[in-house]
């Protein structure tokens, strides 16, 4: 026998009817984006490898280990499959000087990947929904960024999400920070586990946000980026703080909160569950200011989150908010095949009225024995089943048989439409 392939490792089929869970968000988050006046960009999945390797920062773990990475066997480019997709904004935004008349409020959806350990809510082909606001200097849309997410886990029904937030301040005051945090950890070298050495030299900041257990109270007691801050960072943080009070939004601020990518400075913010075990992170984001011009372009202050579509259908899940998968409004039951060439016309009316049928296909043995066409019929779902009976079609009709009424039970009661008469039925219908 021939050997069955299966997906990648940590890649994962999306299949029905799961696949209308994430339409159902991939709606609610195209019609809450909309109402914020974020418009659609769209990159491609692979870039340059330069591109996070300059974007992200050579010492992040993206870049480090997680990245696919490989040569176009064709002309011996080095290419990556994107990790994650606010590099590939910022390269689209200088690429067509989409900035040339103004900030640009953006956002993308679509997978990205990482070459992780799956587990649950990680996986190394995972789905994000970003947004970014790019031109503008905030913290005006810092905030209404962090209030468009508070609007969107109320829309999905999601509780139980809290915010994290703090500044990473300017480079010349991460700096500062930066000596005194190497000085100190210096100080405790032998709590130190093997990636915090690693890093003390080349990136300490990212040394608080570990996870590692024995180092928590390390951690803990490090100098605090926050006491660096000038007077300008400091505004610029409380200005945010009292918009989002003005919402209402209630927010912890995280000193140790830091982000995996070297281009954020000022406002960082994680939303963060306990639902999920340690994967408790659903959406993370920051001020990334000095990108444009990391990436070779004209400065440019911008800001923006990414959310993972995984874990926020897990939370979905988790809390019961998984709306009903979509049912046909009718199932067509045709018992003789000889009048599918009549019937399937018909059917194709009540489409274009917006009504969403399902006809039932013939089988090795052809249509089936009534019975089982009704069986299949229920188990569709459908409100309604269209019986196009030998009989009814002779007399130019077809029966209406209800299957279940607004609350899932039948009401029985069958009756007789004319078929010339089912299209004005099926716009009724809607
Ligand atoms: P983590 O600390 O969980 O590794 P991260 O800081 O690497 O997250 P970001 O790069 O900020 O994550 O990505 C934004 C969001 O994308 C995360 O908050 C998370 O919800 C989701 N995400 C990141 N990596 C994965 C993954 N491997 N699988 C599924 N979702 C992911
Ligand atoms: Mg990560």
């Amino acid at each position: 026998m021939t050997e069955r392939l299966s997906a990648v490792k940590g890649m994962n089929d999306i299949t029905p009817p799961v696949s209308a869970h994430w339409e159902w968000l991939e709606d609610t988050l195209r019609g809450l984006m909309r109402r914020y006046g974020y418009r659609n960009l769209r990159t491609p999945i692979v870039e340059p490898t330069a591109l996070f390797v300059r974007g992200l920062g050579e010492v992040t773990d993206i870049v480090e280990k997680e990245m696919y990475s490989f040569e176009d066997r064709l002309n011996g480019e080095q290419l990556t499959l994107r990790p994650e997709n606010t590099a590939g904004v910022v390269r689209a935004a200088l690429e067509h000087s989409l900035l040339y008349d103004g900030g640009k409020r953006l956002y993308y959806m679509g997978p990205m990947f990482r070459h992780e350990r799956p587990q649950r809510g990680r996986y190394r082909q995972f789905h994000q929904f970003g947004a970014e606001a790019l031109g503008f200097a905030g913290p005006d849309v810092d905030a209404e960024l962090i209030v468009l997410a508070c609007d969107l886990w109320a829309e999905l029904g999601l509780t139980g999400i809290e915010l994290e937030i703090n500044s990473l301040g300017q480079p010349a005051e991460r700096l500062a920070h930066r000596q005194a945090l190497i000085t100190y950890l210096e100080g405790h070298a032998d709590l130190l586990d093997e990636d915090a050495r690693r890093r003390l030299h080349s990136n300490p900041l990212r040394i608080l946000d570990t996870k590692n257990p024995a180092m928590q109270d390390l951690v803990n007691a490090a100098p605090r980026l926050m006491d660096h801050l000038g007077a300008e960072s400091l505004a610029h943080f409380e200005r945010l703080r009292s918009l989002l009070d003005a919402h209402g939004i209630a927010y912890r601020i995280n000193p140790r909160l830091v982000r995996g990518m070297d281009y954020y400075n000022l406002s960082v913010f994680e939303f963060v569950t306990t639902q999920l075990g340690s994967q408790g992170t659903v959406c993370a984001g920051g001020r990334y200011d000095g990108l444009f011009e990391q990436m070779g372009g004209k400065p440019a202050p911008a800001v923006g989150w990414a959310l993972g579509m995984e874990r926020i259908l897990e939370l979905l899940k988790e809390q019961g908010r998984l709306p009903e998968v979509p049912v046909p409004d009718a199932y067509a039951v045709v018992p003789d095949e000889a009048r599918v060439a009549e019937v399937m016309p018909v059917l194709r009316q009540l489409r274009l009225q917006g009504v969403s049928v399902q006809m039932h296909a013939a089988g090795p043995e052809g249509m089936g024995s009534m019975k089982s066409q009704f069986k299949k019929a229920d188990a569709s779902g459908a409100r309604y089943a269209l019986i196009f009976g030998e009989q009814e079609m002779r007399e130019g009709t077809v029966a209406l048989k209800p299957l279940r009424g607004p609350r899932g039970e039948s009401d029985g009661g069958q009756s007789l439409l004319r078929i010339d008469s089912v299209a004005d039925w099926g716009s009724r219908l809607r």
